[in-house]
């Protein structure tokens, strides 16, 4: 089928490679939730990307919701970023050394953005959250953190611990592997629950080193949370010599260039980045004020390094997406838009009585299968909703909608999703949601 447009889909190109990926890697694949484990069918292997389309190997065209699980906020291919790209990389594709693009994309960052002083690149969301933490923990001489249940913060020891969609999806809490002792030193407390947070601090109160959050919580489903919640994080731990991280490696650049800090308005002591950041290139970072930063090597004592920090064309393609972001009222459009999109499906879903509801935050979209009026903790998701998101997903897939193969992940609306290919999608979501509920 072309996008938008109803008819099976074939799979057996597809079908043939996932076949010899299993040889290959376990599960076929090279990050879990791609394996289609929680949805029907096998995986699609890409064969290209335009705009907001997406192409498979049996030429199955798709609209493209999942962009790349977020990097994609101006959509695939974009000319500006090839351009740059192309001219980087045929000077050369890594040197281990410093080079003025890291610069160029720091220089960018930090003039617009009030909530960091000092960057640091690193090569994806896991190594920036990851290194964070070893800030907070060197900064305030303390070993435990606090996460929340239902945020996702990469796959380091210290934060697999009940982490999101994947893990979530596979019926787990936490993984194989992690020494209890490490995830000792990580309490998990439920999301929008001030009695919690207030009795892990009385609990373990001098030995917390920092609270870590998703700046909008999207990995398993969509937790938004209110602002005086969030500013109930920064009072306690400011309270307590605790540090606050935002993990903004899913809301940096895509809420707005300054991310969730500036939606709520908090000042983090820590943020990550990663996704956006990078263009679609593997790049992570983590930022804070001048004086933590202070703390990193060779300036202090803790320790972070990484062969291809920095690289040269990771750096063009975050340089060129980022100038993008930059032009005026980008963020306005794009937010508006999606805004539209979801209302319209809620309106649609309401007016047939559908049990679902469409959350959204700037281009961030997400389908709860529930007529709960708020979602803000992971325990507000009943798993056996997930059952609806595997129909809805299968109806999609045949109507060339493409969203994340698990209903805990949320959907992205970019730059390059037009007014014509948005309304063609709605049709599609609409007649996949009279199947869901027939
Ligand atoms: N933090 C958040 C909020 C994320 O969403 C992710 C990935 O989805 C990560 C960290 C880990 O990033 P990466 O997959 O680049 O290691």
């Amino acid at each position: 089928p072309s996008a938008g447009k109803k008819g099976d889909i074939s799979r057996e190109k597809s079908a043939e490679f996932y076949e010899k990926a299993k040889n290959y890697f376990p599960g076929g694949v090279n990050s879990p939730v791609r394996a289609f484990k929680s949805v029907y069918g096998t995986p699609l292997f890409i064969e290209r990307g335009d705009g907001c389309f997406l192409w498979d190997a049996d030429g199955n065209q798709f609209i493209d919701f999942c962009c790349s699980w977020g990097p994609l906020i101006l959509g695939h291919n974009h000319p500006k970023i090839r351009e740059k790209v192309t001219k980087t990389l045929a000077k050369g594709l890594s040197f281990g050394a410093p080079t003025a693009l890291e610069n160029e994309l720091a220089e960018l960052i930090l003039k617009n953005n009030r909530y960091i002083e000092k960057i640091r690149f690193v090569s994806s969301g896991t190594e920036a959250v990851m290194s964070a933490i070893r800030l907070a923990r060197g900064y305030t001489g303390r070993d435990k953190i606090i996460k929340f249940e239902g945020c996702y913060h990469g796959h380091s020891d210290a934060l697999l611990v009940k982490a999101g969609s994947g893990l979530v999806t596979f019926g787990e809490t936490s993984s194989a592997g992690v020494p209890k002792a490490f995830a000792d030193e990580t309490i998990v407390i439920p999301l929008n629950d001030k009695t919690a947070l207030e009795t892990a601090f009385a609990n373990f109160k001098e030995q917390i080193a920092a609270v870590i959050i998703e700046g909008i919580p999207s990995n398993n489903g969509l937790l938004i949370q209110e602002s005086a919640y969030i500013q109930s994080l920064r009072d306690i731990t400011k309270a307590n010599g605790s540090l606050l991280i935002f993990d903004e490696v899913i809301t940096g650049f895509r809420l707005g260039f300054e991310g969730a800090a500036a939606h709520y308005d908090v000042q983090p002591d820590i943020i990550t980045y990663g996704k956006i950041i990078g263009g679609g290139m593997p790049v992570g970072a983590y930022g804070a004020s001048t004086e933590l930063m202070r703390l990193i090597s060779p300036d202090g004592g803790v320790y972070q390094a990484g062969t291809l920090s920095g690289n040269p064309v990771a750096m063009a393609a975050g340089i060129a997406q980022l100038t993008e972001l930059r032009t005026s009222n980008f963020y306005k459009n794009l937010n508006t838009k999606t805004e539209e999109f979801a209302d319209a499906i809620q309106r649609y879903a309401k007016a047939k009585n559908y049990r679902v509801n469409v959350l959204n935050v700037g281009s961030i979209f997400w389908f709860a299968f529930t007529d709960k009026a708020h979602i803000r903790a992971a325990s507000d998701i009943d798993p056996a909703s997930m059952e609806y998101y595997k129909t809805f997903h299968r109806e999609l897939l045949n109507r060339g909608i493409y969203l994340g193969p698990s209903g805990y992940e949320v959907g992205f609306v970019s730059a390059a999703h037009s007014k014509i290919e948005l309304e063609k999608a709605k049709r599609a979501i609409f007649e996949s949601l009279d199947e869901v509920f027939r």
